[in-house]
């Protein structure tokens, strides 16, 4: 099996990734598909007059604020927009892909964070009303069930939160890490709109042929959304899996490309 998380980023191209896990799944190899959707969070937000906000961790990571309102849109636009778009591309191109949320047979379940701390002007404040959580389990039967009838799962987040059973969400990344160590699969493949790792996040020639993983805290020129990214790989080489290639979301062939030596191997 071989996991593949698709970046939300505006620039990733997902008939490009349809077409390749379509090759994939007709040559043999079982995919789970696994999105984000970031930019399309933030563009129904913005319809909906619903303000996306951001926190920032005392260690510099940038998360979603994610309250009740913007936990509303992230599920409206996660699964009335985002996956229905990669379902139907998927279908097609003839994959007999479903569709599956952390809420489906309590799928992906989650540790609600039940106060997060954050920066806030300089400040370290505790936010309670972040509906968000860090998975903790992943209920891989149904997908182990889908994929030996020759389905293609496509997971979306949010998940569920372990206390309550109530949506949180989770982020795409660690999802996709946690569903490659519960299948254990043969390879994690990260998408996103960047080369790969980048020496210098400001050049994209600048992509590391190898990231080896040292320490709990990113070094310094990993920022952003790509610090998250290689935790998500951090726990998937802890969890068992072989190869996690963080690689370029926006050409053709994605996938095959990042087996293929492409990207960025996270060791
Ligand atoms: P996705 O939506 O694909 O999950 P994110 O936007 O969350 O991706 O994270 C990837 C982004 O992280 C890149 O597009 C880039 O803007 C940023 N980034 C920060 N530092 C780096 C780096 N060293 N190498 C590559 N990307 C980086």
């Amino acid at each position: 099996v071989l996991v593949v998380k698709c970046g939300g980023a505006d620039g990733i191209r997902a008939d490009a990734v349809c077409a390749d896990v379509a090759g994939l799944v007709s040559a043999g190899t079982p995919v789970v598909l696994v999105h984000g959707g970031s930019a399309a969070v933030d563009r129904l937000a913005g319809r909906l007059g619903v303000p996306a906000r951001r926190l920032v961790s005392p260690s510099g990571v940038t998360t979603r604020h994610t309250d009740a309102a913007a936990l509303e849109v992230l599920t409206l636009a996660l699964l009335g927009a985002v996956r229905p778009a990669l379902l139907t591309e998927l279908g097609r191109l003839g994959v007999a892909a479903v569709g599956l949320s952390g809420a489906d047979a309590g799928l992906l379940r989650a540790e609600r964070k039940k106060a997060t701390r954050a920066r806030v002007d300089g400040r370290t404040v505790v936010v309670r009303d972040d509906h968000s959580g860090r998975i903790v389990e992943v209920r891989a039967g149904l997908l182990r069930a889908l994929l030996a009838e020759g389905y293609t799962p496509v997971v979306s987040p949010p998940g569920v939160a372990t206390d309550d059973g109530g949506l949180v969400n989770v982020n795409a990344d660690r999802v996709a890490s946690a569903v490659a160590v519960a299948l254990g699969a043969r390879a994690l493949v990260l998408l996103t709109a960047a080369p790969g790792v980048l020496a210098d996040p400001a050049d994209e020639r600048s992509v590391l042929a190898e990231h080896r993983v040292a320490g709990s805290d990113p070094p310094a020129h990993v920022r952003g959304g790509m610090a998250v990214k290689l935790i998500a790989a951090a726990e998937a080489l802890a969890g068992g899996i072989g190869e996690v290639v963080v690689a370029d979301g926006r050409v053709d062939r994605p996938v095959s490309a990042a087996l293929a030596g492409g990207g960025t191997r996270v060791s």
